[in-house]
This record gives structure tokens, C-alpha cells and sequence, in this order.
């Protein structure tokens, strides 16, 4: 059993690659929930979306979101009525938020409506929502928080970061299977996402910092910052705001209290002893998925190597 932790584009990209040399069955993924936000009274969950859609095969590959070939009517007509449309939603994606919106309302909880949607697209991989409650991640800049995707979608992530507040995470409990999954797994993947508002936002969901570090499964992590930069988004950005080093080796300290082995790419060799006297192990491999190729191979890279650690 694979456990792995994610975001939206990169994870989806590292699970697609995964998804085609691991057994479906055999995959348990969980996603951030600190990027959903209600738009046009329905509820959107834009990384478990990325996710699914990708590996349904109906993902826009290149956006690396919403559903490829989509169109947007409804958007342009709400336009029309003086709505808001900074949010891109197609139709047919719309079609998930309503669904989703319905099932929510009548009673269901995130869990068992992302569960739906996975079966009724085929997928056999196993996709939790990091919480059932509300979580939801904020900016806080010197004249006012607003809400994740306004900072990053509306206002394309200018704004000078003061604070990330994880609203809810006092209350916000695991979802079911969350802790179970990190227990029980042979192997925890950390997708390279950003890892402040997709991973340190499930870190902060109560007991998974705890249970990653009490697990005996193997825990390995992919950088998202590639030479000192991101290959997309503002993780770059946030983490200078807040005084973390823009480098692989600043991911890895956030992770350095649970993390057994950490995947950089080969151009931050010169990190690996930074990085092992963390007290993790340090290995490099080209990290870049350009194509599906790529995806395969850092994903079998991955594998390979938690199970090289997990025997030694
Ligand atoms: P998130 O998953 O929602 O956090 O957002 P993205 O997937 O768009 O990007 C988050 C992080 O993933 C960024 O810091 C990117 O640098 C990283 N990332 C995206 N694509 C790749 C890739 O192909 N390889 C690696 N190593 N990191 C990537």
C-alpha cells in the first residue's frame, strides 16, 4: 500500500505517473482542501479536481487543470448578469461543482462525494479529502487576509505576504481513512507541491504530522523548487515572504521531523550534505516532468528508492 500526500498540477503529474506502475487499488491519495472556495454558490475543490481529472485522462494537459476541450458559456453569461468570473470554470467541469454542491447538500460529507465522482469516472485509486471540515487557507497581506485563491487567481499572487493562516485547522479533523492510510502504508510519497499552502495545509490537519512521524512506512519527498526556483506558482514567493530559504534544502526542513529520504533534482547536488545532516537521506534524479515519459520515470525513481531504503 502507497500513501502519498498532494496538491494540485505537480502531484497530478507524479500520480499519473505512479498510476501507470502501481495498482490502482494499491493507491491511496491525499489531497489539500485549503484551496476550496465557494464560487457562485458551488462548491469548488480545485486540487481534488486536478487530481481526478488528470487521472480520468480528461484534464486540460495543457493548463494542467479543468477538463480539456471545455468550454465556458456559463461563465461568459454570468458575466452578462455582473457576476464575478475571475474564477475560470468550464461547463462541463461545472458540472462536477453542481454535483458535488447536491450531494454536499443533502447531507454527504466531502469524502464520500469525491468518492462518488472517482467511481463514477472509473478510478480505482483511493482519494481523500484531507478533511471533511472546514479548512481554509488565507493571506494575509498588510491591509487584509483574503482567501488562497483570491491571492493567487484574482490578484495573481502580487501582493506582499505577511502570514499563511490555516482558518479552521483548530477543528478541522482528518478525514476518514487519513490517519489509517498513513499507519498502515509500506511507502508515504510526498508529491512535489508547494509546500507551504498543499502539503504544510495537510500537515496542519490535526494528528498528520503526528502519524506521519509514528508510521513504519517509509516516507520520501520530491522538491518542488528545481536550482532555487519553482516550475510553476508562487511556493518561490511565499516561502521568501516568510523567511524560509528558497532551495531545496528549505523544503526539506519542513519536512526534517518525519521525512526519511528526499528526492532533488540532479542540478541541486551540491544540497545533498545539507540535506543528510538533517538526518535525511539525500538523493538527485532529473525532477522536471515535462512528459509522460518524465512521469514514469520519476516515478518509478521514487519507488525504487523507498524500497532500496525501506530494506536497508
Ligand atoms: P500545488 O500542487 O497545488 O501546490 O501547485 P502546483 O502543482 O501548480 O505547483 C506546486 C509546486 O509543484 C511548485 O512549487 C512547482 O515548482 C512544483 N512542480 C510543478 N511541476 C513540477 C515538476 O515537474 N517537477 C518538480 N520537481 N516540481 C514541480
Amino acid at each position: 500500500m502507497i500513501t502519498t500526500l498532494a496538491g494540485g498540477v505537480g502531484a497530478a503529474k507524479l500520480l499519473d505517473g505512479l498510476s501507470s506502475i502501481v495498482p490502482p487499488e494499491k493507491l491511496t491519495i491525499i489531497v489539500n482542501t485549503g484551496d476550496d472556495c465557494e464560487f457562485h454558490g458551488l462548491h469548488v475543490s480545485p486540487d481534488i479536481d486536478i487530481i481526478i481529472y488528470t487521472l480520468a485522462g480528461l484534464v486540460d494537459e495543457e493548463k494542467g487543470w479543468g477538463i480539456k476541450n471545455d468550454t465556458f458559456n456559463c461563465l461568459e453569461m454570468l458575466k452578462v448578469y455582473g457576476h464575478e468570473t475571475w474564477f475560470k470554470l468550464g461547463d462541463r467541469d461545472l458540472a462536477t461543482h453542481i454535483h458535488r454542491t447536491m450531494m454536499l447538500r443533502s447531507g454527504y460529507r466531502l469524502s464520500e462525494v469525491t468518492k462518488d465522482i472517482c467511481t463514477r469516472l472509473g478510478l480505482k485509486q483511493r482519494i481523500i479529502p484531507m478533511t471533511d471540515d472546514y479548512f481554509a487557507t488565507k493571506i494575509r497581506t498588510d491591509n487584509e487576509t483574503m482567501h488562497f485563491q483570491e491571492y493567487l487567481v484574482r490578484r495573481s499572487s502580487v501582493d506582499v505576504i505577511r502570514e499563511i493562516v490555516y482558518d479552521g485547522s483548530e477543528n478541522a479533523k482528518p478525514a476518514p481513512g487519513v490517519i489509517e492510510s498513513i499507519m498502515e502504508a509500506e511507502i508515504v510519497i510526498v508529491c512535489p507541491s508547494n509546500p507551504l499552502v498543499s502539503i504544510g495545509t495537510i500537515l496542519a490537519v490535526k494528528g498528520v504530522r503526528q502519524a506521519l512521524r509514528e508510521t513504519k512506512a517509509k516516507k520520501i519527498a520530491v522538491s518542488p523548487i528545481i536550482g532555487g526556483t519553482v516550475v510553476k506558482g508562487p511556493a518561490d514567493k511565499m516561502m521568501r515572504y516568510l523567511g524560509i530559504e528558497v532551495s531545496a534544502l528549505g523544503v526539506a526542513k519542513l519536512y526534517a521531523d518525519f521525512l526519511d529520504v528526499f528526492v532533488m533534482d540532479e542540478v541541486d547536488a551540491s544540497l545533498v550534505h545539507d540535506v543528510e545532516k538533517l538526518g535525511i537521506k539525500a538523493v538527485t534524479t532529473n525532477t522536471l516532468m515535462k512528459t509522460k515519459d518524465d512521469r514514469v520515470r520519476l516515478a518509478k525513481f521514487v519507488l525504487d528508492t523507498a524500497l532500496t531504503y525501506r530494506k536497508a
